[in-house]
């Protein structure tokens, strides 16, 4: 385009901030500061006003420079660079600094303006920003990339009685005139998406942990699960911190440590240097906390711990590299958690947490690889989900065993202080291990991380004469034309002649045989997942199955029963096994199983299998023996964390009178779960499940739990999701109707709540029409939403959808995608379906 009035055209620059962009500015843009003040009035539908002065060294001055900002040119009311008023142009959601203001050398920008709204969720009485990816430049003019690390001065002006916390530490406040003035210490270098303020009616709790003194701010309103939970957060943190400063040999980079709990925060936590938002439900939990809610508090708060040096000390130069900070997070929060939990079976853990959820995302067509070209950060929201979180840590342990503990950790610290407080890019760190090792790891990586997918591995055996002639596996490529094969280790399990050996395996060509094995007596199953270590679609043979799908509790090692109902559960997806005879094996593991997270996955895949793999007719069928097994668990477990983990199971399957009346009773607190106590969350999820049962006095109970319901965050997002469970399909038309203006989508976990209900299983067939509406919105969705949403909203209006007619709405839509439809949002669709569509296929 041509602006009137200006000696050049600006160079085509484009929205969003593309990577040619962002390589010209590293190129050009050095010893980078901002300085931003920022005002925060006590109405929120009034402006968020601030001036910020930017400070760098420019290496090359002879063509404009592009500052981001999405907001109006209009919101900037001052501009000056190098002490000169310069007229705003915008263009693209880019403010350009001309050539003529700008000098080789020193550059001083200041600015006056009025800040977006986009990412800074403001509430009545409090606000925090969520930068990442590229979302700072919503808010704030800035470099929005990064490899453009900046030290960051804050300060705020907020409304009297209000409490704030930014990445560094508070060095004054001045209170008046019913206004506090706070300032923040200068940060180390650091990245846009890390920059971080939060600021509202908070409390503030502090502890002491080896002489460091963390803070916590929260909005929690009942004390007495402040202190139930408070000494478990920070000896948590500092066990975490004490651990990663061991292992990475740094100490703690960013000074002081805060973190704050968000009500209905948008993610698990969000790693932002010296102060980490989480969720306040993943932290404080109630007396019904399930054991995977215990572990995952832990995991959470090792994970972003772990940030501090992946990700916040040393950063990717590009969001193509985002997995690397996520893998190593995820991959040092399962060794951070493990001294935590003494009585946990770890190799299970690993198994349950990374294997499932990877395959969910994996077996579809919609997979990618861990490492994806990105050529714009405004699309690296879709570049998270399991592939990156769930395969890229068991793709990392593969490569920890490949080099060894301590080389690996010696990569690593090598890695982080080459790079502290700069940036690096995956080949940075495979050249840097490749040295310490022999094998390949250019041609390990182009598998493992370059290329979507996994390996089909089928088992062939021969047995001969009642003894095992040969055994040998095979892999193939699902997509044929690829031929690419994986290299990893098996161990397999062989269960023969009333002994279960396991037998290793390299599997590195098309085929793996396994010499041991001949000879031995007919087996009773062979099983290729020993160890909770091979990655694949792993096919039985026919022995093995029939043999695992009678006798799976009886196998006495939990981590081999852990496996093999992984692969059973692969199996019945690929519709080598019944969803039925995969239930009924359900039903008579539960009562026999002694591992606590194998009771939690079995039930998880009882839930399942009864929605998604069950027609009506099926699931009248199994009801009355799946709620009695339900109700025997519960009343069996001697734990409060088991019988949670049994009781939601029921709840959320309840069909009969008899049983919805009891959950009716414990909801009046006219009858009691011994064992099991309830607080405000557990009332809230059960007066929700029966009214979207439709029980006659579901009305009533909705009334009621509103009335209840004590906290204010709660109860804002409980009369938020209430019309998505009225059995007035008017009401509920409206709802749905009501999300298509982004201001009423702020909410993300509301509104995920609200789109889960109105396709509850038990409404999906008067939902089919909202479907090809809320799939075509997802374009917007990614435009206006945080990094997980397009995925949990494409999640969220497929997951309670069993039928054909469901089926035929959804390969209807993804067929008349216009070509240039953006890839990613097609693969989030095709891996959002993929249940749907093979329910379908099994019937
Ligand atoms: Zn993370």
């Amino acid at each position: 385009m041509w602006v009137m009035g200006m000696m050049q055209a600006p160079p085509p620059v484009g929205p969003g901030v593309p990577r040619t962009l962002a390589e010209a500015r590293a190129a050009r843009v050095s010893a980078l500061r901002y300085e931003l003040h920022v005002t925060i009035p006590a109405v929120v539908t009034e402006p968020v006003m601030a001036t910020e002065t930017i400070r760098f060294a420019l290496a090359d001055a002879s063509s404009s420079l592009p500052l981001d900002f999405s907001e109006p040119g209009d919101h900037i009311s001052s501009l000056r660079v190098n002490g000169r008023n310069v007229p705003v142009q915008s263009v693209d959601g880019h403010v350009l600094l001309p050539a003529a203001a700008l000098l080789a050398g020193d550059n001083e920008v200041r600015l006056s303006f009025r800040a977006g709204d986009a990412s800074l969720n403001r509430n009545p009485d409090y606000l925090y920003t969520l930068f990442v990816p590229a979302r700072a430049h919503l808010a704030i003019p800035c470099f929005d990339q990064p490899d453009l690390k900046a030290k960051w001065t804050l300060a705020l002006d907020v409304p009297g009685g209000w409490q704030a916390v930014a990445n560094g530490a508070e060095t004054s406040r001045d209170e008046a005139g019913g206004r506090v003035k706070l300032a923040f210490a200068e940060t180390p270098p650091l990245s846009t998406y890390l920059f971080a303020f939060a600021a509202g009616r908070f409390s503030v709790e502090t502890a002491d942990r080896n002489g460091r003194t963390f803070r916590m701010f929260h909005r929690e309103t009942d004390a007495a699960k402040v202190a139930r939970n408070r000494e478990a957060i920070f000896d948590l943190h500092a066990a975490a911190l004490a651990w990663l400063e061991q292992y990475t040999g740094i100490p703690y980079p960013w000074g002081k440590f805060d973190f704050l709990l968000v009500p209905s925060f948008q993610f698990g936590g969000m790693e932002h240097a010296g102060a980490i938002f989480y969720n306040a439900s993943g932290l404080l939990l109630d007396q019904s906390a399930t054991q995977n809610q215990l572990l995952g508090r832990a995991s959470v708060i090792a994970h972003e711990t772990a940030h501090m040096w992946f990700g916040d000390l040393v950063t990717m130069r590009w969001f193509n590299d985002v997995w690397m900070k996520e893998v190593f997070a995820n991959f040092m929060a399962a060794k951070i958690v493990n001294p935590s939990f003494p009585g946990i079976n770890h190799e299970l853990r690993f198994l349950y947490a990374n294997y499932p959820a990877a395959y969910d995302v994996d077996r579809t067509a919609g997979t990618n690889a861990i490492r994806q070209p990105l050529d714009n950060l405004a699309e690296a929201g879709t570049l998270y989900g399991a592939i990156i979180y769930q395969k890229a840590p068991i793709v990392m342990r593969q490569l920890e065993r490949l080099l060894g503990e301590t080389t690996f950790r010696d990569g690593l610290r090598e890695y982080l202080r080459g790079h502290s407080f700069g940036n690096a890019t995956w080949a940075d760190l495979v050249t840097l291990l490749d040295a310490r090792t022999p094998e390949d790891l250019a041609a390990w990586s182009h598998a493992w991380v370059e290329e979507p997918g996994r390996p089909v591995i089928t088992t062939a055996l021969r047995v001969a004469d009642g003894t095992i002639a040969s055994l040998t596996f095979r892999q193939a490529d699902p997509i044929a034309r690829r031929g690419l094969a994986w290299t990893q280790r098996l161990a397999v399990v062989v269960a023969a002649g009333g002994q279960v050996r396991t037998l290793p395996v390299n599997l590195s060509g098309l085929s793996g045989d396994v010499p041991a094995a001949a000879g031995l007596p007919a087996p009773d199953f062979v099983l290729a997942t020993g160890e909770g270590l091979g990655y694949g679609d792993f096919v039985l043979d026919d022995g093995s199955r029939r043999y695992l799908l009678a006798h799976l509790p009886e196998i006495p090692d939990p981590l081999t029963r852990g496996a093999a109902w992984v692969t059973l559960w692969e199996e019945m997806l690929d519709g080598r096994v019944a969803p039925a005879a995969l239930l009924d094996l359900a039903l008579r593991a539960l009562p026999l199983e002694a591992d606590e997270q194998s009771v939690a996955r079995i039930l998880g895949y009882t839930e399942q299998a009864y929605w998604k793999f069950l027609d009506e007719p099926a699931r009248a069928r199994v009801t009355p023996e799946l709620e009695r097994v339900l109700r025997a668990g519960l009343d069996r477990s001697t734990t409060a964390s088991l019988k949670s983990a049994w009781f939601s199971t029921l709840r959320d399957t309840a069909r009969s009178q008899p049983v919805l009346e009891w959950l009716e009773r414990i909801w009046r607190k006219t009858e009691t779960v011994p064992g099991l106590p309830f607080a405000e969350p557990d009332d809230i999820s059960l007066a929700l499940e029966l009214a979207v049962r439709e029980v006659p006095a579901w009305q009533e109970i909705l009334d009621q739990q509103l009335a209840r319901t004590q906290n204010p965050d709660r109860k804002a997002r409980f009369a938020f999701v209430r019309p998505a469970l009225s059995p007035d399909q008017a009401t509920r038309d409206a709802f749905f109707e009501s999300l298509k203006d982004p201001a009423n989508r702020r909410h993300e976990p509301w509104v995920l709540e609200g789109l889960t209900y109105l396709h509850h299983p038990l409404r999906a067939a008067a939902s089919e029409r909202y479907i090809a509406v809320s799939l075509g919105m997802l374009q917007e969705i990614q435009r206006t939403g945080d990094i997980f949403f397009p995925k949990r909203w494409a999640d969220a209006t497929l997951g309670g959808h069993a039928s054909s007619a469901a089926a035929n709405i959804v390969t209807g839509f993804i067929a008349a995608l216009p070509p240039d439809y953006p890839d990613r949002l097609r693969r989030v669709l095709l891996s959002a379906s993929d249940d749907l569509l093979r329910a379908q296929r099994g019937r």
